[in-house]
């Protein structure tokens, strides 16, 4: 019998702790680097902020977490929760959660599942990993096209010294809402006012009496936009699409424009020509870069700004399957298709599931890229899923033999979609159907 392979999983937020449960169960005993001394990720809030607002500048003191303080989730909890371990402890005993829980609910949540499947066992904590290098079956550094043997990874602890250990598998968990994307816009440097990044947002309270403009009508352009609104003299979200010129329903204090075209001093010039004057505060809600600083092979993965490639179904680096991505989704439920990925991952891992070969998995992946590119998907955009989740979930649950997600998941989205479209301050409040019993049983009991 062969050992039990040996498993690197880096980061321990909610897609590393999905991991970690996921190769447990299949029998499998990970180590899991977390830099942070806690698990938690996104979700452990810190008043800290970047030493950049708008974290351009390489040397700035960095801060992992983009979490706001009054951020409450935007999805139902029975809909965001992992499907083996819902927000509420089994028998009913604590009914407690609000429907839409706040940011430390959630980090509870996070920290009662890695304490139900024993999890912190398996995590170093304030232990960074450097780097993850490949090397080849006799233990030499990897060339192609050989196959990946194991990989190196080198980790580094505060104070201590480096690290060398190898792994027969590294699953990449390092979260994609830390580095953020922001658009070069002309004449920006000339802005008398104050640039941030909504990862250095905190509080609406600091923008009180401002004219506040935010870019990007995501939903943490919305988000922060309705609470801004409340202390702000004049608060207006930047736009691409055709929502400009409209209120948003439900938010008569903001104003809806177009996308920024340039700068000119303390105003701002839209794309269809209008203008806003004397702007105090330009806050960029222009989402996130993908960045794995520990992987550096580009002959097996390349890390764009906007994506990673090449990946077989999202997932697996698509030359050397033994490096796996969870949590590269975007526009997604994220906890249930973390799961997903974590237990296909796992299966991979273990060799109860096996995947085409080299060759085929690369054909696959760049026949994927070029229909997205014939669709007129932009590059940043290619590990965007929105409505394409669901198929995309059905496909792994298919190919890994895995409890499909039920139909009733995707009608409670729909049903939250069309809430927040209809009444962004208040989606939260309005009645939205359950999930439907069987939709947890059927993940328990597969
Ligand atoms: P993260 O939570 O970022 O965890 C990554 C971990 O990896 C971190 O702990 C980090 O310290 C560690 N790490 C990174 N690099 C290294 C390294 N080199 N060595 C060791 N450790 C490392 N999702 C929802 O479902 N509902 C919501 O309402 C919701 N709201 C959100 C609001 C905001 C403002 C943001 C930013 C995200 C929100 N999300 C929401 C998405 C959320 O990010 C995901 O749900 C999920 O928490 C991401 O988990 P992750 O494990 O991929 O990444």
């Amino acid at each position: 019998m062969s050992p039990p392979k040996r498993v690197a999983v880096i980061g321990a937020g909610a897609a590393g702790l999905a991991t970690t449960r996921q190769l447990k169960r299949a029998g499998l005993s990970p180590v899991v680097f977390e830099a942070e001394a806690t698990l938690g990720g996104t979700w452990v809030y810190s008043d800290e902020t970047e030493s950049d607002p708008l974290s351009m500048d390489p040397r700035r003191r960095r801060v992992h977490t983009s979490m706001y303080r009054n951020l409450r989730t935007n999805l139902p909890r029975d809909l965001m929760a992992f499907r083996e371990y819902p927000f509420d402890v089994r028998g009913g005993a604590d009914t407690s959660w609000p429907r839409f829980p706040a940011h430390e609910e959630v980090l509870t949540y996070l920290r009662r599942y890695a304490e139900h499947f024993d999890l912190q066992p398996h995590i170093r904590f304030r232990t960074t990993v450097e780097t993850v290098v490949p090397l080849d079956p006799d233990g030499d550094r990897w060339t192609d096209p050989s196959d990946v043997g194991t990989w190196l990874v080198c980790s580094t602890r505060p104070g201590g010294a480096s690290e060398e250990e190898q792994f027969d598998a590294v699953a990449v968990c390092n979260g994609h809402f830390s580095v953020p994307n922001v658009p070069d816009l002309p004449g920006a440097a000339a802005f008398g006012g104050v640039r941030l990044h909504s990862h250095n947002y905190r509080q609406p309270e600091d923008f009180a009496g401002k004219r506040v403009v935010l870019l990007g009508g995501r939903a943490s352009g919305i988000d922060i936009a309705i609470e801004v609104a409340e202390f702000a003299s004049r608060t207006l979200l930047s736009v691409r699409d055709a929502r400009a010129g409209r209120s948003l329903p439900g938010c008569e204090d903001i104003s809806v424009c177009a996308a920024i075209d340039r700068f000119d001093g303390n105003d701002l010039v839209l794309a269809d020509g209008g203008r806003i004057e004397a702007v105090d505060v330009v806050l960029y809600c222009t989402g996130y870069r993908y960045a794995v600083p520990f992987v550096n092979e580009p002959a097996i993965v390349c890390v764009d700004d906007g994506w990673i490639h090449p990946l077989y179904l999202d997932l697996f680096s698509a030359v050397a399957p033994s490096l796996g991505f969870i949590g590269l989704g975007n526009m997604i439920i994220p906890f249930p298709q973390y799961e997903l990925q974590a237990a296909a991952f796992a299966a991979v891992t273990t060799g109860a599931k096996s995947l085409p070969d080299r060759m085929e998995r690369e054909r696959l992946a760049r026949s994927r890229e070029r229909a997205l590119r014939r669709a007129g998907t932009s590059e940043r955009y290619f590990l965007t899923q929105g409505e394409r989740q669901f198929a995309y979930n059905d496909l792994l649950a298919k190919h890994f033999d895995l409890a499909p997600i039920t139909p009733s998941f995707e009608k409670l989205h729909h049903a939250v979609e069309d809430a927040r479209a209809n009444d962004a301050k208040h989606y939260r409040s309005h009645p939205l159907p359950w999930l439907d019993d069987d939709y947890e049983r059927a993940a328990e009991t597969h």
